[in-house]
């Protein structure tokens, strides 16, 4: 495995991988990786010839300040996964490789894409989360980027920022990945103390309630799903919301839309998950 420490790595090391005729596959991630972030991975062996990971907890996406400072940070064991993962380069950026003093950002305008659900909760999140891809994609110039469904509101987001840039990159959305028990996997899970772990199983529970039960409409499930977490005493909803995946906006009926996505956010202590199910 290549570890690229600086972008000169980087374009070295892909340099000689296009040379040979290589399709890129390319997984940015903020690392304290896990078996989603190497779903991706394997995803990308299937059907490209390099994959590149990206290490990169970028500063600009959080608006919570201690939530930066608390993101898990474990470089050792990320290198030891992906080595294992057979992974082709790992890119390992500075702040200063990523935003160089003249490096212009642009502004999207991803229509209300970004405004709803986390975009509501997290002012700022969406315009850094959509400048540090943009800029990763430009550095990798891959043939397909891989996302998990996970985080749906950011892959659509990066679908949408593809189609205005018009670049040929195809995103690929890769299924959430689970605990036996049911919680989404999370870098963030670590950080649950052994209560909040047990609590944190509700998020799923009433997601996976929408596939066992009728609820009349999407505002009575979203109505049941929210009185459900808040009997755990450290669960604070942000949202629970059902959309249209395309337009990301809220159903009224269960035919609102060809699909419909479940969303939630939800604070469990201190740590703020996120999980959804496709219906
Ligand atoms: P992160 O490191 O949290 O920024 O995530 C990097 C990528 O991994 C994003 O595309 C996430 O959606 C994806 N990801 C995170 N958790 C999971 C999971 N449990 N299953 C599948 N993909 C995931």
């Amino acid at each position: 495995m290549l570890v690229a420490k600086n972008n000169t790595e980087l374009f070295n090391a892909l340099a000689a991988a296009r040379l040979h005729g290589n399709t890129i596959g390319f997984i940015p991630t903020m690392g304290a990786l896990h078996q989603g972030h190497l779903s991706l991975i394997a995803e990308s062996q299937k059907t490209c010839n390099i994959t590149v990971c990206s290490i990169f907890v970028n500063p600009t996406q959080f608006n919570d300040k201690q939530d930066l400072e608390k993101y898990p940070r474990t470089a050792d064991a990320d290198l030891k996964l992906l080595s294992a993962a057979n992974c082709y380069v790992v890119y390992l950026p500075s702040v200063d490789d990523i935003y160089p003093a003249d490096w212009i950002c642009p502004e999207f305008n991803f229509e209300n894409l970004d405004k709803v659900m986390e975009g509501a909760h997290r002012p700022g999140h969406f315009k850094g989360m959509s400048q540090v891809v943009h800029r990763l994609l430009w550095l990798v110039q891959p043939n397909k980027i891989f996302m998990g469904q996970k985080d749906f509101q950011q892959q659509t987001i990066v679908k949408k920022m593809l189609e205005i840039l018009k670049w040929k990159t195809e995103l690929v959305c890769c299924p959430i990945i689970r605990e036996a028990d049911g919680l989404a996997m999370s870098s963030r899970n670590v950080r649950l103390n052994k209560e909040e772990r047990q609590q944190a199983l509700a998020i799923s529970q009433v997601l996976f309630q929408l596939k066992k039960e009728r609820f009349s409409s999407p505002n009575i499930f979203c109505k049941w799903a929210i009185s459900e977490l808040e009997k755990q005493s450290l669960i604070k909803v942000e949202y629970v919301e059902i959309v249209d995946t395309t337009t990301l906006q809220p159903a009224k009926n269960w035919n609102d839309a060809k699909n419909l996505v479940a969303c939630i956010d939800a604070k469990v202590g201190k740590v703020r998950l996120i999980d959804n199910v496709l219906m």
